[in-house]
């Protein structure tokens, strides 16, 4: 609505009928903003407008097929401003010559000025429309809702300074010019208008010096035809070159004498009845009126076939009676001597009563006598005088009248003022892009002042290999970059420092958790004070000793060892005493069962157990009641003090056909180990758990 209402109600005025229409700055806005199916109505509304208010009904089509080029340029990344200039520079131009020469039948004079100024047109409409959408974004449309689209710093400041300073000096600079050409049609106006009076008085008064000779002639001779008349005829034709020749009639419209001598020769020798002219208006309207007659243009005839004017009056008696007529032929192409300026741009075209041409220089193509019709000016594309259309050039006009009733009209070509107004919209038009690309070229100055900088950056800070974030001394910069730079160089050092800190204390915290892990590891299968496993470690290993037993058929012999009144030795000697026969006892099941078939643990708080692969259950009974008995005879050694203690033993064998768990074996030795106890202790029992009974 708003393209269509602009190209209707809101036309600046450019030269005369020339205008500049802004619809298209909408619709091409609408591209920025909303997309190519908006831009695309906004340019058919555009074009309707134009249509409606400038009646060219192709406009709607070019707006169009304007959008849509600069749409698809858009598209594949490039700016709006540089879109525009290309479409005018490769399609606008061509296709608005076609247009205008083809369908519009533009007079060649407003020919250039008018395609230029279409292109002049676009190119404001695409600055507008990008410097609006610049500022639209930059200032209205701070909704985080909205699509941002990320524009280059380039293209923002480009956008920015061709809207805010090339359009608006342009403007001016047009505006300026507007009025300059408006003054100049004023002065041609003028002046035409002066020449215009200037040409109908020396006509005036050309056709009053010979109406005037003539009254003056038949004043001098009322007695009617005379020798004395003849006489001065000749001598006032002589006078008056302007008149090709004159005649005296006598009352009955008969000849009777002529002058030059060479004309009055030729009609004397005439018959009788074609010397007569009593039917010419020069004759019957002085007889009638018996006052000056001026007659129209005509081509005389009888005595020869000139293009004339007749002067006449009529010879009156001093008693009133009608004795003929005087008479003077006004020779047409004289009239050219009134031409103040031939050869020149400036035309004098005189125009009798009748509408006829009397004179016109050749160069307006009017045949003489013709019927001049001024056709009302139909166009005042350039200034608002009155312009006509003559022999297929165009002329600004202006007319006076002459008291005689004929016109003079002073013309002038139009080019006089379209060459000048040509000349400045090519200049204009040659500005506008130099501007143009001068606005890309300081954006661009301006703008890689920033971004190079950036870019540099960027990439420094993500090189690790460098030290310190330096701009290039070749590269120009302001200081607030270089403050940017500083920042970002202290801000790196600090980062680098605490990732390296960062890498040390993980390297020594890895290693410091995997000993940690392995400690954990070993506390859940192990025993910390006697470095032996403990119940659990006991029995994922022993499961996987029975299933081995299990696979190559074999036999195992499981034994539990007690100490015997431990608790006593705790009363008696402390808790560090026990702890040391512990140690001392698990030392002493290290050395005593260490073949590979061999596992010991310690199960409880005084409780051990052996596990002992074996296919000869008697021989592991006797390594067990060897160890029973080297226990007997150790000595402890704490500081002073010599201790000595016993356990009790109590084992089992069992086969791999038993398929017994390792827990219920651990329970069988324990009743064995119960039994001895209660034997009275530092003894071993043997059970069996399935194992063939001894012999
Ligand atoms: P018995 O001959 O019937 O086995 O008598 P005992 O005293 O050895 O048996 P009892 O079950 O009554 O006592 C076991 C004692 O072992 C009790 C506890 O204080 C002691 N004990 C258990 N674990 C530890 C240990 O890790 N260190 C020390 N020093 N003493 C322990
Ligand atoms: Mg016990
Ligand atoms: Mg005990």
């Amino acid at each position: 609505m708003l393209a269509f209402v602009l190209n209707v109600h809101v036309l600046f005025p450019m030269f005369g009928e020339l205008t500049l229409h802004l619809g298209q700055a909408v619709s091409l806005l609408a591209l920025l903003l909303f997309g190519v199916r908006a831009a695309l109505i906004a340019a058919v509304a555009a074009g309707l407008g134009l249509w409606w208010s400038a009646g060219a009904w192709i406009m709607p089509l070019l707006f169009v097929l304007e959008t849509a080029v600069i749409a698809a340029l858009v598209a594949r990344g490039r700016a709006m401003v540089p879109a525009a200039v290309l479409f005018w520079l490769l399609l606008g131009l061509p296709l608005n010559y076609l247009m205008a020469t083809l369908w519009l039948h533009l007079p060649a004079d407003v020919l250039h000025i008018s395609v230029i100024k279409q292109a002049i047109n676009g190119l404001l409409n695409a600055s507008l429309a990008a410097g609006a959408f610049q500022l639209l974004v930059n200032t209205v449309m701070k909704s985080p809702a909205h699509d941002r689209r990320q524009t280059s710093l380039l293209r923002q400041t480009f956008a920015m300074s061709v809207t805010l300073v090339v359009l608006p000096a342009l403007l001016i600079a047009l505006f300026l010019v507007n009025r300059a050409v408006d003054a100049l049609g004023q002065q041609v106006e003028r002046r035409l208008q002066q020449q215009a009076q200037g040409y109908a008085l020396l006509t005036e008064m050309y056709l009053d010096r010979h109406q005037t000779a003539i009254r003056l002639l038949v004043e001098r001779f009322p007695g009617g035809p005379a020798s004395s008349l003849n006489q001065a005829l000749d001598q006032v034709q002589q006078a008056h070159p302007g008149f090709l020749t004159m005649v005296v009639t006598d009352a009955t419209g008969d000849v009777v004498h002529g002058a030059p001598a060479t004309f009055y020769d030729r009609v004397a020798d005439a018959p009788a009845a074609e010397r007569s002219v009593a039917d010419r208006d020069w004759f019957r309207v002085p007889r009638e009126t018996g006052d000056v007659f001026l007659s129209d243009g005509f081509i005389g005839r009888g005595f020869g076939s000139d293009p004339i004017v007749a002067v006449s009056a009529p010879l009156v008696a001093d008693d009133g009676r009608f004795l003929g007529v005087v008479e003077g032929s006004l020779n047409l192409p004289r009239f050219a001597d009134l031409e103040a300026f031939p050869n020149s741009d400036d035309f004098m075209l005189i125009v009798d009563r009748a509408g006829q041409r009397i004179h016109a220089p050749d160069a307006l193509e009017v045949p003489i006598l013709a019927p001049v019709e001024l056709p009302p000016a139909a166009d005042r594309r350039l200034v608002d005088i009155a312009q006509v259309e003559l022999g297929g050039d165009r002329f600004f006009v202006a007319d006076a009248s002459t008291i005689q009733g004929w016109t003079v009209y002073a013309l002038t070509r139009t080019r006089v003022l379209a060459e000048p107004v040509e000349r400045f919209v090519v200049a204009f038009g040659l500005g506008l892009l130099g501007l143009i690309a001068l606005g890309g070229w300081v954006a661009r100055v301006f703008a890689t002042g920033v971004t190079r900088p950036l870019a540099t950056l960027s990439e420094q800070i993500l090189d690790p290999e460098l030290e310190r974030i330096r701009l290039p001394a070749d590269q120009r910069m302001s200081p607030e970059i270089v403050q940017v730079c500083d920042a970002l160089d202290r801000a790196r050092q600090l980062s680098l420092r605490f990732q390296h800190e960062l890498e040390k204390e993980v390297v020594s915290k890895t290693a410091e958790l995997r000993a940690l892990n392995r400690k954990l590891g070993r506390l859940a299968i192990g025993d910390p004070l006697t470095g032996l496993l403990n119940r659990r470690g006991f029995e994922i290993k022993a499961g996987a000793m029975l299933d081995l037993v299990r696979r190559e058929s074999l036999g195992l012999v499981v034994a539990m060892i007690d100490i015997d009144r431990f608790k006593a030795i705790n009363d008696a000697h402390g808790h560090a005493a026990g702890d040391e026969c512990l140690r001392k006892l698990a030392e002493q099941l290290r050395e005593a069962f260490q073949r590979r078939g061999d596992l010991i643990a310690r199960i409880g708080g005084e409780e051990f157990a052996v596990l002992a692969v074996t296919d000869a259950p008697e021989a592991q009974f006797a390594r067990l009641e060897q160890f029973r008995s080297r226990i007997e005879q150790q000595r402890v050694e704490l500081g002073e003090l010599m201790l000595t203690f016993t356990v009790s033993i109590g084992a089992v064998a069992s086969i791999a056909e038993a398929d017994s768990e390792i827990d219920e074996l651990l329970d069988a030795a324990d009743q064995a180990l119960y039994a001895s106890k209660r034997a009275g202790r530092n003894r071993l029992t043997e059970g069996s758990d399935g194992w063939p009974a001894r012999s």
